[in-house]
């Protein structure tokens, strides 16, 4: 099992976490470790460990806003965010319940925008992220604000080149 973690996130990621020798500079610097409930250093031990439940289940995953900013400052060159991409694919292909759904929401609404039109659209992206995370309320001050200066709007508009969106999404099997 152990081995098996580990080989499969080196493989997705490219990333040779078995240099990862824990010297902490990665969590020291990371912008959201207050939010991980795994530093980014321990989240390293942890793939080379093979602690595959506890990662796939763990908050930490979901709250990398992958800045990379832990792989400018490793001496081995590790970077963690393409771990944390590798780790999130597999708790979704796995369907384990995500740690923090709401991200997740923001994420697919996201996706689902780029897909459709190829690039954000922020009044439906907006009302996609509030339908799948139920949260209707939140931020709706700041919504109203922006939207009465005119920085979101109404209509969308797809980009010139969809055929080529369609085709990194089909590549992707997606
Ligand atoms: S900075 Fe690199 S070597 Fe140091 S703990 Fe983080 S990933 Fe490991
Ligand atoms: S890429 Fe993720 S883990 Fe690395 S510093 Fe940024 S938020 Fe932290």
């Amino acid at each position: 099992m152990a081995e098996n973690l580990l080989q499969k996130v080196v493989a997705e990621s490219g990333q040779p976490i078995d240099l990862c020798y824990q010297c902490r500079k990665c969590s020291v610097g990371c912008p959201m470790v207050e939010e991980f409930d795994f530093p980014p250093n321990m989240v390293m031990r942890m793939v080379q460990l093979g602690m595959k439940d506890e990662l796939l289940k763990s908050k930490a995953i979901w709250m990398c806003i992958s800045c990379e900013t832990c792989g400018s400052r490793c001496p081995n060159e590790i970077r963690i965010a393409p771990v944390m991409d590798s780790l999130r694919a597999q708790c979704l292909e796995e369907g384990i319940a995500p740690a923090d759904p709401v991200t997740v929401a923001l994420h697919s609404a996201f996706i689902e925008s780029i897909k459709t039109f190829g690039r954000v659209h922020e009044a439906t992206m907006l009302m996609n992220y509030k339908w799948k995370s139920k949260n209707f309320t939140s931020d709706l001050d700041v919504g109203i604000k922006l939207f009465l200066k005119g920085k979101i709007p109404l209509m969308p508009k797809k980009s010139e080149n969809m055929a080529k969106i369609k085709e990194i999404f089909q590549e992707a099997g997606k």
